[in-house]
Protein backbone atom coordinates (compact mmCIF):
# COMPACT_ATOMS: atom_id res chain seq x y z
CA UNK A 1 0.00 0.00 0.00
CA UNK A 2 0.77 3.72 -0.44
CA UNK A 3 2.45 5.51 2.63
CA UNK A 4 4.55 8.89 3.58
CA UNK A 5 7.22 7.55 5.70
CA UNK A 6 9.30 9.34 8.24
CA UNK A 7 12.86 8.29 7.47
CA UNK A 8 14.62 10.27 10.14
CA UNK A 9 14.59 13.68 12.08
CA UNK A 10 15.11 16.80 10.12
CA UNK A 11 13.31 19.28 7.83
CA UNK A 12 10.43 18.03 5.48
CA UNK A 13 12.76 15.70 3.39
CA UNK A 14 12.60 13.29 6.27
CA UNK A 15 8.71 12.32 4.74
CA UNK A 16 8.84 10.33 2.02
CA UNK A 17 6.55 8.81 -0.47
CA UNK A 18 7.14 4.73 -0.18
CA UNK A 19 5.44 1.56 -0.97
CA UNK A 20 4.96 -0.06 2.71
CA UNK A 21 3.28 -3.62 3.82
CA UNK A 22 -0.33 -3.95 4.07
CA UNK A 23 -1.04 -4.27 8.17
CA UNK A 24 -1.21 -7.66 9.51
CA UNK A 25 -4.54 -8.39 11.42
CA UNK A 26 -4.54 -9.27 15.09
CA UNK A 27 -7.17 -10.19 17.53
CA UNK A 28 -8.78 -7.42 19.17
CA UNK A 29 -7.50 -5.16 16.51
CA UNK A 30 -9.42 -3.60 13.69
CA UNK A 31 -7.33 -2.33 9.99
CA UNK A 32 -9.08 0.40 9.12
CA UNK A 33 -8.99 1.99 5.32
CA UNK A 34 -8.08 5.56 5.90
CA UNK A 35 -10.90 8.42 5.09
CA UNK A 36 -9.08 11.08 6.53
CA UNK A 37 -5.89 12.03 8.54
CA UNK A 38 -5.03 15.18 10.07
CA UNK A 39 -2.24 16.80 9.93
CA UNK A 40 -0.56 18.08 13.31
CA UNK A 41 1.39 20.35 14.67
CA UNK A 42 2.62 17.71 17.13
CA UNK A 43 3.60 15.72 13.67
CA UNK A 44 6.03 18.55 12.94
CA UNK A 45 7.72 18.46 16.48
CA UNK A 46 7.98 14.71 15.81
CA UNK A 47 9.93 15.15 12.22
CA UNK A 48 12.22 17.75 13.71
CA UNK A 49 13.36 15.36 16.30
CA UNK A 50 11.42 17.54 19.76
CA UNK A 51 9.39 14.08 20.67
CA UNK A 52 10.29 10.93 20.54
CA UNK A 53 9.48 8.09 18.10
CA UNK A 54 10.60 4.69 16.15
CA UNK A 55 11.73 5.63 12.71
CA UNK A 56 11.01 4.43 9.75
CA UNK A 57 7.55 5.07 10.92
CA UNK A 58 4.11 6.17 8.87
CA UNK A 59 3.09 9.61 11.11
CA UNK A 60 -0.19 10.49 11.54
CA UNK A 61 -2.31 10.01 14.91
CA UNK A 62 -5.19 11.84 13.79
CA UNK A 63 -7.17 8.98 12.39
CA UNK A 64 -10.65 8.40 10.70
CA UNK A 65 -12.16 5.96 8.52
CA UNK A 66 -13.67 3.25 7.38
CA UNK A 67 -13.54 -0.61 9.35
CA UNK A 68 -11.57 -2.88 6.22
CA UNK A 69 -11.28 -5.83 8.77
CA UNK A 70 -11.82 -7.08 12.42
CA UNK A 71 -9.54 -9.09 14.28
CA UNK A 72 -10.88 -12.03 16.34
CA UNK A 73 -12.98 -10.53 19.42
CA UNK A 74 -13.96 -7.96 18.51
CA UNK A 75 -17.65 -8.31 17.99
CA UNK A 76 -19.39 -4.82 17.55
CA UNK A 77 -17.67 -3.65 14.73
CA UNK A 78 -18.05 -4.41 10.96
CA UNK A 79 -16.75 -4.11 7.86
CA UNK A 80 -17.78 -0.18 6.31
CA UNK A 81 -18.15 1.10 9.55
CA UNK A 82 -16.71 4.48 9.93
CA UNK A 83 -14.69 5.14 12.99
CA UNK A 84 -12.51 7.50 14.89
CA UNK A 85 -9.39 7.20 16.78
CA UNK A 86 -7.85 8.32 19.81
CA UNK A 87 -4.40 9.60 19.06
CA UNK A 88 -2.30 6.82 21.44
CA UNK A 89 -3.29 2.49 22.49
CA UNK A 90 -3.70 2.87 25.98
CA UNK A 91 -3.99 -0.57 28.45
CA UNK A 92 -7.75 -1.12 28.85
CA UNK A 93 -6.78 -3.74 31.64
CA UNK A 94 -4.91 -0.89 33.67
CA UNK A 95 -7.20 0.44 36.08
CA UNK A 96 -4.88 3.38 36.97
CA UNK A 97 -5.84 3.72 33.57
CA UNK A 98 -9.86 4.33 33.78
CA UNK A 99 -11.01 7.75 33.07
CA UNK A 100 -7.19 8.65 32.62
CA UNK A 101 -6.24 7.17 29.17
CA UNK A 102 -4.85 10.22 27.78
CA UNK A 103 -1.87 9.86 30.56
CA UNK A 104 -1.45 6.38 31.31
CA UNK A 105 1.78 5.18 32.23
CA UNK A 106 2.96 2.85 28.99
CA UNK A 107 1.00 4.66 26.31
CA UNK A 108 2.09 4.22 23.01
CA UNK A 109 1.37 6.69 20.22
CA UNK A 110 0.14 6.55 17.19
CA UNK A 111 2.50 8.02 14.39
CA UNK A 112 5.30 7.92 16.68
CA UNK A 113 5.69 4.47 18.46
CA UNK A 114 3.01 2.77 15.75
CA UNK A 115 2.48 3.29 12.48
CA UNK A 116 -0.16 5.74 11.76
CA UNK A 117 -2.24 6.87 9.27
CA UNK A 118 -0.15 8.79 6.44
CA UNK A 119 -1.00 5.95 4.47
CA UNK A 120 -4.38 3.93 3.02
CA UNK A 121 -4.67 1.51 5.42
CA UNK A 122 -3.67 1.49 9.55
CA UNK A 123 -4.29 -0.86 12.13
CA UNK A 124 -4.97 -0.21 15.77
CA UNK A 125 -6.81 -2.11 18.41
CA UNK A 126 -10.95 -2.01 19.02
CA UNK A 127 -10.35 0.20 22.12
CA UNK A 128 -8.76 3.09 20.40
CA UNK A 129 -11.89 3.48 18.16
CA UNK A 130 -15.24 5.12 18.57
CA UNK A 131 -17.92 4.13 16.34
CA UNK A 132 -19.17 7.15 14.22
CA UNK A 133 -22.12 5.22 12.28
CA UNK A 134 -23.56 7.83 10.42
CA UNK A 135 -21.70 10.99 9.89
CA UNK A 136 -24.27 13.26 10.22
CA UNK A 137 -23.51 16.93 9.34
CA UNK A 138 -19.91 16.48 8.91
CA UNK A 139 -17.62 14.30 6.38
CA UNK A 140 -16.21 11.31 7.13
CA UNK A 141 -12.80 12.72 6.94
CA UNK A 142 -13.61 15.34 9.16
CA UNK A 143 -13.87 12.61 12.28
CA UNK A 144 -9.67 12.68 11.78
CA UNK A 145 -9.67 15.80 14.35
CA UNK A 146 -12.71 14.35 16.72
CA UNK A 147 -9.83 13.32 19.42
CA UNK A 148 -7.04 15.53 18.72
CA UNK A 149 -8.64 18.95 18.41
CA UNK A 150 -12.39 18.61 19.27
CA UNK A 151 -12.11 16.00 21.97
CA UNK A 152 -9.02 18.36 23.11
CA UNK A 153 -11.15 21.85 23.94
CA UNK A 154 -13.92 19.19 25.75
CA UNK A 155 -11.38 17.72 27.88
CA UNK A 156 -9.73 21.29 28.55
CA UNK A 157 -13.28 23.20 28.85
CA UNK A 158 -15.20 20.96 30.66
CA UNK A 159 -12.75 18.46 32.34
CA UNK A 160 -10.14 20.36 33.02
CA UNK A 161 -11.38 24.20 33.29
CA UNK A 162 -14.99 23.07 34.44
CA UNK A 163 -16.34 26.14 33.01
CA UNK A 164 -19.77 27.04 33.96
CA UNK A 165 -22.29 28.29 31.06
CA UNK A 166 -21.87 31.82 30.94
CA UNK A 167 -18.45 32.16 31.84
CA UNK A 168 -16.34 34.18 29.24
CA UNK A 169 -13.10 32.45 27.34
CA UNK A 170 -10.19 33.33 25.55
CA UNK A 171 -9.27 31.25 22.21
CA UNK A 172 -5.40 32.01 21.20
CA UNK A 173 -4.65 30.96 17.67
CA UNK A 174 -7.79 30.89 17.00
CA UNK A 175 -7.33 30.70 13.61
CA UNK A 176 -5.61 27.17 13.53
CA UNK A 177 -6.89 23.56 13.24
CA UNK A 178 -6.93 23.84 17.38
CA UNK A 179 -8.04 27.40 17.68
CA UNK A 180 -11.16 27.45 15.40
CA UNK A 181 -12.73 24.28 16.30
CA UNK A 182 -11.80 25.11 20.25
CA UNK A 183 -13.98 28.51 19.94
CA UNK A 184 -16.87 26.39 18.59
CA UNK A 185 -16.95 23.74 21.23
CA UNK A 186 -16.86 27.11 23.74
CA UNK A 187 -19.86 28.61 21.95
CA UNK A 188 -21.73 25.26 22.08
CA UNK A 189 -21.43 25.23 26.03
CA UNK A 190 -22.48 28.76 25.97
CA UNK A 191 -19.25 30.43 26.81
CA UNK A 192 -19.33 34.20 25.99
CA UNK A 193 -16.00 33.89 23.27
CA UNK A 194 -12.88 36.32 22.52
CA UNK A 195 -10.69 34.90 20.28
CA UNK A 196 -7.19 36.44 18.74
CA UNK A 197 -5.61 36.20 15.57
CA UNK A 198 -3.13 38.25 14.01
CA UNK A 199 -4.65 37.86 10.56
CA UNK A 200 -6.85 40.33 9.73
CA UNK A 201 -8.41 38.29 6.52
CA UNK A 202 -8.61 35.15 8.90
CA UNK A 203 -11.01 37.74 11.05
CA UNK A 204 -13.93 37.44 9.23
CA UNK A 205 -13.94 33.55 9.56
CA UNK A 206 -13.36 33.55 13.10
CA UNK A 207 -16.41 35.80 13.49
CA UNK A 208 -18.52 33.68 11.23
CA UNK A 209 -18.76 31.05 14.19
CA UNK A 210 -20.09 33.80 16.59
CA UNK A 211 -16.51 34.94 18.34
CA UNK A 212 -15.74 38.66 19.33
CA UNK A 213 -12.17 38.48 17.67
CA UNK A 214 -9.47 40.84 18.23
CA UNK A 215 -6.61 41.42 15.87
CA UNK A 216 -3.09 41.73 17.67
CA UNK A 217 0.35 42.61 16.75
CA UNK A 218 2.03 41.97 19.77
CA UNK A 219 -0.14 42.05 22.82
CA UNK A 220 -3.50 41.17 23.36
CA UNK A 221 -4.54 41.41 27.39
CA UNK A 222 -5.37 45.21 27.21
CA UNK A 223 -8.13 44.60 25.11
CA UNK A 224 -9.20 41.47 26.22
CA UNK A 225 -9.58 43.73 29.81
CA UNK A 226 -11.10 46.51 28.06
CA UNK A 227 -13.76 44.37 26.48
CA UNK A 228 -14.59 42.66 29.78
CA UNK A 229 -14.83 45.88 31.80
CA UNK A 230 -10.69 45.64 33.26
CA UNK A 231 -12.15 42.59 34.83
CA UNK A 232 -10.37 39.72 32.35
CA UNK A 233 -11.60 36.32 31.05
CA UNK A 234 -12.55 33.65 33.52
CA UNK A 235 -10.76 30.89 31.68
CA UNK A 236 -7.89 31.18 28.19
CA UNK A 237 -7.10 28.65 26.21
CA UNK A 238 -3.66 29.02 25.14
CA UNK A 239 -3.30 26.64 21.87
CA UNK A 240 -0.16 28.70 21.24
CA UNK A 241 1.95 28.19 23.97
CA UNK A 242 5.75 30.45 24.38
CA UNK A 243 4.65 33.30 22.46
CA UNK A 244 1.36 34.24 24.41
CA UNK A 245 1.29 32.41 27.24
CA UNK A 246 2.18 35.76 29.29
CA UNK A 247 -0.09 37.46 27.23
CA UNK A 248 -2.89 35.02 28.20
CA UNK A 249 -2.32 35.31 31.60
CA UNK A 250 -2.36 38.81 31.89
CA UNK A 251 -6.01 38.08 30.11
CA UNK A 252 -7.45 35.96 32.79
CA UNK A 253 -9.40 37.53 35.52
CA UNK A 254 -8.23 36.88 39.33
CA UNK A 255 -8.27 33.29 40.46
CA UNK A 256 -8.66 33.04 36.63
CA UNK A 257 -8.22 29.33 34.86
CA UNK A 258 -5.55 29.01 32.03
CA UNK A 259 -5.33 25.65 30.27
CA UNK A 260 -2.63 24.90 28.02
CA UNK A 261 -3.72 23.04 24.68
CA UNK A 262 -0.77 23.29 22.28
CA UNK A 263 2.44 25.19 22.25
CA UNK A 264 4.24 25.85 18.91
CA UNK A 265 7.93 26.58 20.69
CA UNK A 266 9.68 23.46 22.20
CA UNK A 267 11.86 25.31 23.86
CA UNK A 268 11.71 26.76 27.43
CA UNK A 269 9.96 29.64 28.41
CA UNK A 270 10.56 32.62 31.05
CA UNK A 271 7.52 32.93 32.97
CA UNK A 272 6.48 35.99 35.28
CA UNK A 273 5.78 33.88 38.57
CA UNK A 274 4.77 37.01 40.30
CA UNK A 275 2.14 37.10 38.17
CA UNK A 276 0.74 33.97 38.91
CA UNK A 277 0.93 34.39 43.02
CA UNK A 278 -0.14 37.77 43.00
CA UNK A 279 -3.52 37.22 40.92
CA UNK A 280 -3.71 33.13 42.25
CA UNK A 281 -4.13 32.17 38.60
CA UNK A 282 -4.15 28.87 37.78
CA UNK A 283 -1.89 27.54 35.00
CA UNK A 284 -3.11 23.91 33.54
CA UNK A 285 -2.18 21.32 30.95
CA UNK A 286 -4.52 19.45 28.60
CA UNK A 287 -2.88 16.71 26.84
CA UNK A 288 -5.24 15.44 24.41
CA UNK A 289 -8.60 13.59 25.19
CA UNK A 290 -10.32 10.37 26.96
CA UNK A 291 -12.30 7.66 25.09
CA UNK A 292 -15.29 9.89 26.86
CA UNK A 293 -14.37 13.42 25.93
CA UNK A 294 -13.60 12.02 21.91
CA UNK A 295 -17.19 10.73 21.72
CA UNK A 296 -18.83 13.57 23.03
CA UNK A 297 -16.12 15.37 20.08
CA UNK A 298 -18.14 12.84 17.96
CA UNK A 299 -21.41 14.08 18.79
CA UNK A 300 -20.51 18.05 18.29
CA UNK A 301 -19.61 16.69 14.79
CA UNK A 302 -22.31 14.74 13.94
CA UNK A 303 -25.30 17.32 15.15
CA UNK A 304 -23.25 20.55 13.44
CA UNK A 305 -22.69 22.55 16.54
CA UNK A 306 -19.42 22.46 15.40
CA UNK A 307 -18.78 22.60 12.01
CA UNK A 308 -15.09 21.21 10.68
CA UNK A 309 -12.87 24.16 8.93
CA UNK A 310 -10.74 22.11 7.04
CA UNK A 311 -8.94 21.77 3.56
CA UNK A 312 -8.26 18.10 1.64
CA UNK A 313 -5.04 17.33 0.27
CA UNK A 314 -4.01 13.64 -1.44
CA UNK A 315 -1.67 11.28 -0.31
CA UNK A 316 1.40 12.35 -2.07
CA UNK A 317 4.90 13.56 -0.65
CA UNK A 318 4.70 17.64 -1.62
CA UNK A 319 1.25 17.85 -0.68
CA UNK A 320 2.33 16.46 2.79
CA UNK A 321 5.47 18.58 3.06
CA UNK A 322 3.97 21.99 1.95
CA UNK A 323 1.36 21.27 4.74
CA UNK A 324 4.07 20.66 7.52
CA UNK A 325 5.77 23.78 5.64
CA UNK A 326 2.35 25.66 6.37
CA UNK A 327 1.86 25.08 9.76
CA UNK A 328 5.32 25.32 10.92
CA UNK A 329 4.48 28.98 9.45
CA UNK A 330 1.45 29.35 11.28
CA UNK A 331 -0.31 29.90 8.23
CA UNK A 332 -3.11 27.02 7.94
CA UNK A 333 -7.09 27.89 8.53
CA UNK A 334 -8.19 25.32 10.34
CA UNK A 335 -6.78 21.43 9.79
CA UNK A 336 -5.24 20.26 6.57
CA UNK A 337 -6.38 16.68 6.08
CA UNK A 338 -4.90 14.04 3.80
CA UNK A 339 -7.85 12.46 2.08
CA UNK A 340 -5.97 9.00 0.71
ZN1 LIG B 1 -2.97 15.92 16.55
Amino acid sequence: MRAILLVGTGGVEALEEAEVEYPKLEPNSVIIKVKGCGVCYRDTLVRRGFMRARTPVVPGHEVAGEVAEVGEGVVDLRKGDLVASLIYVHDPHNPECKGEENTCRGNRWIGEDLDGCYAEYVKLPRWSLTKVGDPGKSPPEAYAFAACVVGTAVRALKTIARTKEGESVLVTGASGGVGIHALQVAKSMGLRVLAVTRSEEKAKVIESFGAEVIVYKDKFSEEVRRRTDGRGVDVALDAVGGPTLEQSLRSVARGGRVVLIGNVDPLPQPLMLGLIILRELRLYGCLNSTPRELEEAVELLKSGRVRPVYRAIPLEEEKVREAHLLLERGASLGRTVIVP
